[in-house]
C-alpha cells in the first residue's frame, strides 16, 4: 500500500545534510516519488510529464526556509502547484445571461448526470432563489426522462411535460419556450449520454448546443474514471466547447487523479463536486481537498 507522499519526500530529502537551496539532486529524486504519487492516483501520464516538469523548474533554487526540512518544502510546492493546477478558486454558475439561462448537461451514461442535474437545480432554487425548469433531452431512454421528472418532484423544481416522439432539439426549444413564458430564470437541460463516447451522442449534443445556445455547458463526470477521463473530456471540449466540469462521486475511494486530468487538458473549471446519492450532496469544488488526496 502507498504511504503517503508526503512522508516518503520527507524521508528522501530528510536524508540530505540542510543546504540553502534545492539542488537539481534534491528535486530529481522528489520527482520521481511524485510522478509515481501522479500516477497512482490516476493522473494522465502527459498530465503527469508536463507536471513534473513545471516542478523541477520551480523548485530549483528554492530557498528552504528555516521553520522547515527540504522533505516539507518540497512537499509544500508540490502541493502549491495541484492547487495552482486544479483551479484556486471555487468558481461557481455563471447565471449572469438573460433569462432563462440555459445550462445544458453532458456527459457519459451512468456518470451521474441525471442525479447532478437535480442537485443544481435544488441548489439554484435553495441557494440562489432562482426559478429553475429541467428537461429530459434522453429520447432513447423513457425510463431517464421519468427519473428527472421523479428527482424534480423530490427537490421541488418544476419538469417539462414529457411528449413522446419529439426529438432533443425540439424538446430543448419547447424548454426555453416554456422558460420564457413561464418566467423561469434557468432551465438545465440534461441531455442523453451514451455508455461509451461514441459519435452519434457527439453530434446529438451538438445540435441541442447549437439550438439552445448555453450559457453553461457543464460535463460531468465520475472521479473514479481512470486514463480515460482526458479523452472523455477532451472529446466533448473539442466536440461540444465546455465551460465547466462537475466532478461527481468524490465521496467515493478514488484518489481524484482524474481532476487534474481533466483540467489540464481542457483548462476549464471544476465548478461542483457530487459528495454523495443525496440530492443535496453538492458542493463548491475544493481544490485543496483534491490536491491531498492526490498526493496520499
Ligand atoms: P446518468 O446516467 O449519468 O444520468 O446517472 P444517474 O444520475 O442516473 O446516476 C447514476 C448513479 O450514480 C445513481 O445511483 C446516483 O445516485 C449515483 N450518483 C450520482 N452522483 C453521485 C455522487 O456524487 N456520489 C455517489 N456516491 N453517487 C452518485
Amino acid at each position: 500500500m502507498f504511504d503517503g507522499l508526503s512522508d516518503k519526500l520527507s524521508g528522501i530529502l530528510d536524508r540530505l545534510t540542510r543546504r540553502g537551496a534545492l539542488t537539481a539532486g534534491d528535486v530529481d529524486a522528489a520527482a520521481r516519488e511524485v510522478r509515481r504519487a501522479l500516477l497512482e492516483a490516476d493522473v494522465a501520464l502527459d498530465v503527469v510529464r508536463g507536471f513534473i516538469d513545471k516542478l523541477k523548474e520551480r523548485a530549483v533554487g528554492v530557498e528552504v526556509i528555516k521553520s522547515v526540512t527540504p522533505g516539507q518544502m518540497v512537499v509544500k510546492i508540490v502541493h502549491d502547484q495541484l492547487i495552482e493546477t486544479l483551479g484556486a478558486t471555487a468558481d461557481p454558475i455563471d447565471l449572469n445571461a438573460p433569462s432563462p439561462v440555459p445550462i445544458l448537461m453532458v456527459g457519459l451514461q451512468g456518470s451521474g448526470k441525471t442525479t447532478t442535474s437535480a442537485k443544481i437545480a435544488r441548489r439554484l432554487t435553495d441557494l440562489h432563489k432562482r426559478k429553475v425548469l429541467m428537461a429530459s433531452l434522453d429520447t432513447r431512454r423513457p425510463a431517464a426522462m421519468e427519473q428527472l421528472a421523479v428527482l424534480g418532484q423530490q427537490v421541488g423544481v418544476e419538469t417539462l411535460p414529457i411528449v413522446p416522439g419529439q426529438t432533443p432539439v425540439q424538446i430543448a426549444r419547447r424548454a426555453l419556450d416554456a422558460g420564457r413564458l413561464g418566467g423561469y430564470d434557468v432551465v438545465v437541460l440534461d441531455t442523453a449520454g451514451r455508455t461509451t463516447l461514441d459519435e452519434a451522442m457527439m453530434a446529438e449534443v451538438a445540435e441541442v448546443k447549437q439550438a439552445a445556445q448555453p450559457h453553461e455547458v457543464l460535463l460531468v463526470a465520475d472521479a473514479l474514471t481512470g486514463q480515460d477521463a482526458v479523452n472523455l473530456a477532451r472529446s466533448f471540449n473539442e466536440r461540444v466547447g465546455l465551460t465547466g466540469i462537475v466532478l461527481t462521486r468524490v465521496d467515493g475511494d478514488g484518489r481524484g487523479g482524474a481532476a487534474l486530468s481533466m483540467r489540464a487538458v481542457t483548462g476549464k473549471p471544476i465548478k461542483l463536486m457530487g459528495v454523495g446519492e443525496k440530492l443535496d450532496a453538492l458542493e463548491e469544488f475544493h481544490p485543496a481537498r483534491i490536491a491531498d488526496r492526490i498526493l496520499g
